[in-house]
């Protein structure tokens, strides 16, 4: 990534004698244009997402003059991060980081808003999920007092979520519980190990990290979240939603609803500095094949093209704008 966005600083618009990188998507010599997704651990949701899109847009290369490559991240709040450094030209997000990042909240208290950030498109729910230990006696937030509990590495959305819900729940995740910050993806195995209790993880469903926290000799279970009328009154980009059980044969729960907890939507979001035509072409692409997204993962099989236009809180990027309002969606 690092390579291509360097190489497009600099020799990007010296467009005929340096062919690879493109000036806006489409260089003159019929070059490439290469753009990356920023996405989460491989455990997760993004990157199998990022993965969709990437595919989606390499199987048209010619066509469109862009090659996008996904990358590994710590999440949310890193992925936004780097698109507004320049660093990826499209990132995965939380709706609420999203929110935070443009009003200056949360991470972003101390370096202020960030004006520059702008959406794409929202795409499906994510959960906010506690997976404990059964043998820990976890059954409620409250009993994580005193617990060893990865709240999320920094980087991630979830770290913010885990405080959210411990503060809503009357706990300081300071010194009422054991915090530790380690990246999803290590998680299971350090459950598995017990040398955690519990971890949250705010992803959709089905989630490769809870099948791998399933599938060991220690049996887990999912905390339910309740009685966060409050946090979402105040945050409203939280709402009420259930897990759905019957996507994880080995965990404990038996809740035959599902179990209920509060979730946010997933953003697709990039930056200002990102060339209009880039972000059309993308955005045209994945729109002009939500058939073939829907399939790729049980996460992306609700996709709506009239809702995916909505819920964001950063103004759109004005190459999406451009294809939704083309295609009737604004
Ligand atoms: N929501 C998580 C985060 O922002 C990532 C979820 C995933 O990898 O699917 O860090």
């Amino acid at each position: 990534m690092h390579f291509s966005r360097r190489f497009l600083l600099t020799a990007g618009c010296v467009c005929g004698a340096l062919m690879t990188a493109g000036c806006g998507g489409q260089s003159a010599g019929g070059g490439v244009k290469f753009v990356t997704i920023g996405t989460g651990s491989q455990t997760g949701v993004y990157y199998p997402v990022g993965s969709a899109m990437a595919t989606l847009i390499n199987e048209r290369t010619q066509e469109l003059g862009l090659k996008a490559s996904v990358e590994t991240t710590g999440g949310s709040v890193f992925n936004i991060n780097a698109v507004l450094a320049g660093d990826m030209d499209f990132g995965i997000a939380q709706a609420d980081r999203e929110y935070q990042a443009l009003n200056g909240k949360a991470e972003w208290e101390e370096t202020g808003p960030q004006p520059n950030l702008r959406a794409v498109c929202s795409l499906y729910t994510e959960m906010v999920n506690i997976v404990a230990a059964d043998d820990a006696g976890i059954r409620t937030v409250a009993d994580l007092k005193g617990k060893v509990v990865s709240i999320g590495n920094p980087g991630s959305g979830q770290r913010m979520n885990a405080i959210d819900v411990l503060t809503a729940a009357g706990l300081n995740w300071e010194t009422d519980i054991r915090a530790e910050e380690v990246r999803a993806a290590d998680s299971a195995k350090l459950l598995q190990d017990g040398r955690i209790d519990a971890f949250f993880f705010t992803v959709g469903h089905p989630a490769g990290t809870f099948m791998e926290a399933s599938a060991g000799r220690r049996k887990v279970r999912f905390v339910p979240i309740t009685g966060m009328d409050k946090l979402i009154e105040a945050q409203p980009f939280y709402r009420n939603v259930k897990i759905p059980l019957h996507l994880y044969e080995a965990v404990a729960n038996d809740e035959p609803d599902g179990v209920p907890t509060i979730g946010v939507t997933t953003m697709l979001v990039t930056s200002a500095q990102e060339d209009e035509n880039t972000v059309y072409e993308f955005t045209k692409t994945l729109f002009e094949h939500l058939d073939t997204l829907r399939a790729q993962h049980p996460a992306l099989s609700g996709l709506d093209a009239k809702e995916m236009v909505s819920g964001n809180s950063a103004p759109l990027h004005p190459g999406a704008e451009r294809y939704f309002k083309e295609a009737g969606l604004l």
